[in-house]
């Protein structure tokens, strides 16, 4: 008799272990279904980061991420047609950059790069911007690698001419900047919707101030590729002045922030590129 019950609590357990760890990887989400060229070019660049072998499936840092992008997504949703969603990646450099379509993707080594919850949000505020802006189909049609008639037209644009244009658009995200007037137009933009979150719109600024002396070669690219850090501080600062019924509850002072709460170590599942 107590054997059997030892094997009946053993047998109870292991489910409850499994389902235990499954609650602890959260998931990523899915990729909104093609419906637009800024869908389609949004999934060009899933399949090409998929295909890559970069795009994390599940790990426990989104959970660290969920209560920001879910904040975030809830003010800056309103303001694009498509659904924000939050993918993590794994790449050299701590970045974050957002495509057509609404995908944001946020490199893992980020969430252990920033000194607190302020500055991620302040990076994923500004990132949400640029696809409100619609910049980065912007800079594809002022490159001219692709004709304006193409891009921008209400058709979907043929399979292969996706796949290039989201594997040129990708090599930018990643490494180039975008104009000076475009960063600080994001910052804007990105400011006031994290100060609509609650998140303290200073973060960026902090962000910008801990790398202002640095050597260029120690500055990850998400701070070098963003050009004149000092010229958007200033004009942050300005966007502040300028409107103290949204800004001056805020405190500017960095010793103010909020920790960011990181599982050391996280595991991390990858998505098996997809095969097409
Ligand atoms: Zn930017």
């Amino acid at each position: 008799m107590p054997k059997l019950q030892f094997s009946t609590s053993r047998v109870w357990i292991t489910p409850v272990l499994l389902m235990v760890s499954i609650v602890c990887m959260a998931q990523a989400p899915t990729p909104e279904p093609v419906t637009d060229q800024e869908t389609q070019l949004g999934q060009a660049v899933y399949d090409e980061l998929r295909n890559k072998g970069e795009i994390i499936e599940s790990s426990p840092l989104y959970e660290a991420l969920k209560p920001i992008t879910e904040a975030i997504s809830r003010r800056a949703q309103p303001r694009y047609n498509h659904p924000f969603k939050f993918f993590l990646v794994h790449e050299k450099q701590p970045n974050a950059f957002a495509t057509p379509g609404g995908n944001v993707y946020v490199v893992d080594s980020l969430l252990y790069f920033v000194k607190n919850t302020e500055q991620l949000a302040g990076t994923l505020c500004h990132e949400v911007s640029h696809t409100i802006h619609h910049d980065a189909v912007h800079r594809m049609q002022e490159q001219q690698r692709i004709e304006m008639r193409e891009l921008g037209a209400a058709i979907l644009l043929g399979p292969g001419l996706a796949q290039m244009i989201a594997i040129t658009m990708l090599g930018d995200l990643q490494s180039n900047a975008y104009s000076r007037e475009v960063e600080s137009a994001a910052d804007v933009t990105g400011s006031d919707i994290c100060a609509a979150t609650g998140y303290n719109p200073w973060g960026l600024i902090w962000l910008f101030q801990e790398f202002q002396d640095a050597d260029p070669k120690q500055i990850p690219e998400l701070l070098s590729d963003h050009p004149a850090n000092g010229t958007r501080i200033q004009t942050l600062e300005k966007h502040f002045r300028d409107n103290p019924e949204v800004f001056a509850k805020f405190n500017p002072n960095p010793k103010s922030a909020t920790p960011l709460i990181v599982p050391k170590d996280a595991a991390e599942q990858f998505l098996p590129p997809s095969g097409h």
